[in-house]
């Protein structure tokens, strides 16, 4: 009887760690893959075939997902054993939008990846109930609704093909198809769904595969990290193969970057580290892209890949 007892708090246990992290939809745990982990049918293939080509960049959001699905939360996750190591350049900060604005100023109260006892694949924000969130960059609402694990829940696709889900909130102030600016009140802060006291548990994802906000968002300096995101294999690598019983082993996304020298001048060489643009590197050495494109052979369009190194 005893044993019975402490199996089904187990079990509720679970039940509840995986319903709060929007689990279910990624076991990486089972010997046999997920089947939502493949690639279904009428996934628009061709994104696959082309994230890790430069051309992959001019792609919107539209041609990306295909799709405005307003029911489902999680989009079907494309595979990320199929990326290469190329990166793909996700424009964060476009002159053309009012870029990040912070969804709400609190402490992080549990970051992204290992978190209590389970992989978490949002960052916790403290809040007040009540409390204003905003959207953080500019978009279209997908959804806006309740649900079981994330309570009342936005999710806001951005014309880079980002999306951003504000999670647990006690009011939704908007409704699905709108157009937000980022700041724009989206909801109130809450402790609805799977939450236990109230906060924000905000995530950001691409295609459906969860990548960590600290990779994008300074959440002490509330401002973006870099006005670009590269995204490659490597921003995913928490998910591909480290699993062990659900927890991620080992897993920091500062040691995504490859190579040791990444972001460091040698002599007049210098290797290229994530986050990087020909732009950013042309600033930071007091040169311009047009110079570096010379020196080195490329166009202003060409991909920079993790590890490469630059004339300066
Ligand atoms: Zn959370």
């Amino acid at each position: 009887m005893k044993k019975t007892f402490s199996l089904l708090l187990l079990f509720s246990f679970l039940q509840v760690a995986f319903a709060t992290t929007g689990f279910s939809t990624f076991v990486y745990t089972s010997p046999n893959p997920d089947p939502t982990d493949t690639v279904p049918d009428n996934f628009n293939k061709e994104v696959l075939l082309t994230f890790s080509d430069s051309a992959a960049s001019e792609y919107s959001a539209s041609d990306i997902y295909g799709e405005f699905d307003t029911e489902n939360i999680h989009y079907t996750k494309f595979k990320v054993e199929s990326l290469k190591d190329s990166i793909k350049t996700i424009v964060l900060n476009d002159k053309n939008s009012c870029g990040y604005v912070p969804p709400v100023l609190g402490k992080i109260n549990c970051p992204f990846g290992r978190c209590r006892r389970y992989f978490h694949y949002g960052m916790d924000l403290h809040l007040q109930t009540g409390d204003a969130v905003g959207a953080a960059f500019d978009g279209k609402v997908r959804i806006a609704k309740k649900s079981k694990s994330y309570g009342n829940v936005v999710v806001i696709r951005h014309s880079n093909g980002l999306e951003t889900y504000y999670a647990h909130l006690s009011k939704l102030n908007v409704q699905v198809g709108q157009e937000v600016s980022a700041g724009d009140i989206i909801g109130l802060g809450g402790n609805t769904g799977w939450s236990h006291g109230s906060h924000l548990h905000f995530e950001v994802r691409y295609l459906g595969q969860p990548i960590n906000p600290a990779d994008i968002i300074s959440f002490d300096e509330h401002k973006l990290v870099s006005d670009t995101l590269m995204l490659s294999k490597k921003t995913f690598s928490y998910a591909a193969k480290n699993y062990n019983k659900g927890l991620a082993k080992n897993y920091n996304s500062k040691t995504n970057v490859v190579n040791q020298n990444a972001g460091k001048l040698t002599g007049n060489v210098y290797v290229v580290k994530q986050g990087d643009s020909l732009y950013i590197i042309a600033r930071k050495y007091g040169t311009s892209v047009s110079v570096l494109c010379q020196k080195n052979g490329l166009s202003t369009n060409s991909v920079l890949h993790l590890g490469q190194k630059l004339k300066i």
